[in-house]
């Protein structure tokens, strides 16, 4: 059984103090029994993690980042090293989000490096894949995604495989109201798992847990859910609201 992942992507908003009152509201609406049986994690801006990191602490909900530098430290401006955000408390963090392969020349090379040096320090990578949608409709998606995981997942062994979890989010989907349906995105869930199980084997398969992301709400979070293939969820707009995110945590 795959433990499921509800994570918020907080992306570039939320001031310090908005995000202390978005996570005082979220542990004032969680609901314990509900979520014993899954993870909860929450990746605000840099600038805002220092101060709810004390907030979390012992809570249901954990706290991520939403990318990381590969390098230990150096003379990197503006970048944070891996280091830094387990300092800060991070338990993970998002790498290779479409939004950094787009606008920020993320390649599958730099996710395969920054995936290195999360595991480095303890931080659990969550890997974004996904296609465009000119990519879809040329029939390309699952070469697409099987490009990004190849080359991101390359030289991993399956001991590091169990570490990571897969965010499946295509791209046409993020940010627009336009989710895949559950049946797209079960079948590209279980082509993501056929080619874990082809790299690192059935154990490893069976085990990695993969979320899909892309307009995730309260209204359609039930039956992507269902699917059997689908172990959680990364929230973008949704996550930005107590009511709306405490209702996708409380998928049922
Ligand atoms: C995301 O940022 O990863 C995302 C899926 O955004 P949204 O839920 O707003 O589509």
């Amino acid at each position: 059984m795959r433990t499921p992942i509800i994570a918020g992507n907080w992306k570039m908003y939320k001031t310090i103090g908005e995000a202390v009152e978005l996570v005082k509201a979220l542990l004032g609406g969680l609901d314990a029994s509900l979520v014993k049986d899954r993870e909860v994690l929450v990746c605000p801006p840099y600038t805002a993690l220092y101060a709810v990191r004390p907030l979390l602490v012992g809570t249901a909900i954990s706290l991520g980042a939403q990318d990381v530098h590969p390098e230990p430290q150096g003379a990197y401006t503006s970048a944070i090293a891996p280091g830094m955000l387990v300092d800060v408390g991070c338990s993970a963090v998002i790498i290779g989000h479409s939004e950094r392969r787009q606008y920020f020349g993320e390649t599958d090379a730099s996710v395969n490096k920054k995936i290195g040096a999360a595991l480095g320090v303890g931080l659990r990578p969550i890997v974004c894949v996904g296609e465009l949608k000119a990519e879809r409709d040329a029939g390309q998606a699952e070469a697409v995604v099987g490009g990004q995981l190849a080359g991101g997942l390359a030289g991993l062994s399956a001991e590091q495989m169990l570490k990571l979890v897969i965010a499946y989010e295509p791209v046409w989907a993020i940010g627009t109201g336009d989710t895949a349906t559950p049946a797209d995105a079960q079948a590209m869930h279980a082509f993501i798992r056929s080619r874990l199980q082809a790299q690192f084997g059935a154990e490893v398969a069976e085990a990695v847990r993969i979320q899909y992301g892309g307009s995730v709400k309260p209204d359609n979070v039930d039956e992507l859910m269902a699917q059997p293939d689908i172990d959680g969820a990364l929230v973008g707009g949704a996550a930005l609201k107590a009511d709306s995110f405490l209702r996708i945590v409380h998928f049922r």
